[in-house]
């Protein structure tokens, strides 16, 4: 096969570092995915009614990272878009009465539930201080009930993180790394957006084109639908392979024990709403935290980007511990047997006598956001010229 660089997966790891090399090497590239799409978990479509749905849950972009949207705000087209969240609270007693409040715990958060006289940052911090006043963990947090309680106190941390954390992970908080729920900010004012991060967007074509823009260049063929692990005897002559599917996966056949990922099942509903702006939701993420419901979130896509339509399709997520692995658990166990893959990833070059390269949320085994994966692969990039691993076909 006439190829110098195989890339497996069609995600933001692989189509971006596709892109490099052919912008920069005159290396003839492929990229494959066993999906029969391209984009990764961020792949979208228009369905029926006009209404654009991200297949594997809703991507919203963020970052800080002046370099990463320099890159990516040149495919596609984007526009400012920053989101809110709200989570379904429901009394501890068993009547119905549940109120919306924002996630990030804010001001209004505070007033909508516990105590309305709180009002500025100053009583913010004294009203936390005083929820947090008995509990004494020491730092660094052992594991994310830690973390959570340390900041937010038992109130809270039972009505928003607890259970919800439960039908995420199927672990406590106890039973995960501190960083799980460290993800989570707090704010001592009225900020009740998602994120903070100065860059927010959204992609107006959806992210599928986004790829459609990164992964068209003469250099680059993509093939869909084929596995490496079935067409792996296809690419023996390639010399240069970017591996962004699971780690343990590719290293299957060394009998190491497996890592563990966590996956979603989704659930969709549409509904006729007959004028095109009406929505369903008091938002367009509602968080579900309590055991009275088995998902963890409802999507009403509709919301993104004031999208118009006669009707308009709910997503419920339910958290599965089997299908396509979405998010690595980040625990004690899964962080060790991890160090040991990646060992078995830096001899691999030499095994192969051909580069082989780890890349991306699941082959490094991390919670990245997009950004972090698009910045993750420009900096491996620069790394790998550094390092001389990139070579300019002749
Ligand atoms: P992936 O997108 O997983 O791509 C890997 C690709 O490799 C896949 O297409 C897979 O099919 C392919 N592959 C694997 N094995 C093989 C094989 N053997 N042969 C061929 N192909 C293979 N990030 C944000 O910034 N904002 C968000 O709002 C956000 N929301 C998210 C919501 C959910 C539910 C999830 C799961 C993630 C979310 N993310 C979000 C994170 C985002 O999806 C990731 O950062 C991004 O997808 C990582 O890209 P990647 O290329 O590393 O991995
Ligand atoms: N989380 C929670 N309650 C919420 C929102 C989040 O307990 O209302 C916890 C949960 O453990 C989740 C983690 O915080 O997995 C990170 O949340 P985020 O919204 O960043 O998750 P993602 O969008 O990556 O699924």
């Amino acid at each position: 096969m006439n190829v110098d660089a195989l890339i497996v997966g069609a995600g933001f790891s692989g189509a971006v570092i596709a892109r490099l090399l052919a912008e920069n090497t005159k290396q003839k590239i492929m990229v494959i995915d066993s999906r029969d799409h391209i984009g990764g978990n961020c792949y979208d479509y228009v369905n029926q009614y006009g209404i654009r749905i991200s297949k594997y849950g809703a991507h919203l972009f963020h970052t800080t990272r002046q370099d990463v949207w320099n890159f990516i705000s040149a495919f596609g087209s984007w526009e400012p878009w920053e989101h809110k969240v709200l989570a379904k609270i429901y009394p501890r007693d068993s009547s119905d009465n549940f109120a919306y409040a924002p996630v990030p715990i804010c001001i209004q958060t505070i007033q909508k539930l516990y105590d309305s006289s709180v009002q500025n940052e100053e009583d913010m911090r004294r009203w936390l201080a005083e929820e947090t006043r008995s509990i004494k963990f020491q730092t660094p947090y052992k594991n994310s009930m830690e973390s959570a309680v340390a900041r937010f106190g038992h109130r809270i941390y039972n009505d928003f993180f607890h259970s919800y954390t439960l039908k995420q992970w199927e672990k406590s908080p106890e039973e995960l790394d501190a960083s799980v729920l460290e993800r989570i900010p707090l704010r001592y004012n009225k900020d009740d957006r998602y994120f903070t991060d100065p860059i927010q967007m959204l992609p107006s074509c959806g992210y599928t084109g986004v790829f459609k823009d990164l992964l068209n260049h003469p250099q680059i063929e993509v093939r869909l639908n084929t596995d490496y692990f079935q067409e792996r005897h296809c690419f023996n002559s390639v010399n240069f392979t970017v591996f962004t599917g699971p780690i343990d996966g590719y290293f299957a056949s060394r009998g190491l024990d497996r890592l563990e990922y966590r996956s979603l099942r989704f659930e969709e509903d549409t509904f006729e709403m007959g004028d095109k702006d009406t929505v369903m939701q008091p938002a367009s993420v509602v968080n579900e935290p309590s055991m009275r419901v088995p998902y963890t979130r409802t999507v009403e896509f509709k919301q993104f980007l004031n999208q118009r339509s006669t009707h308009t399709t709910l997503v419920r997520e339910y958290s599965a511990s089997n299908g396509d692995p979405y998010y690595p658990v980040p625990n004690e166990r899964n962080t060790k047997l991890y160090a040991t893959y990646q060992q078995l990833a830096e001899r691999e070059t030499e095994a192969e006598r051909r580069t082989v390269l780890f890349l991306g949320r699941l082959a490094n085994y991390k919670y990245l956001n997009m950004d972090q994966a698009i910045g993750n692969a420009l900096d491996h990039w620069q790394q790998w010229k550094k390092d001389g691993m990139i070579k300019t076909r002749v």
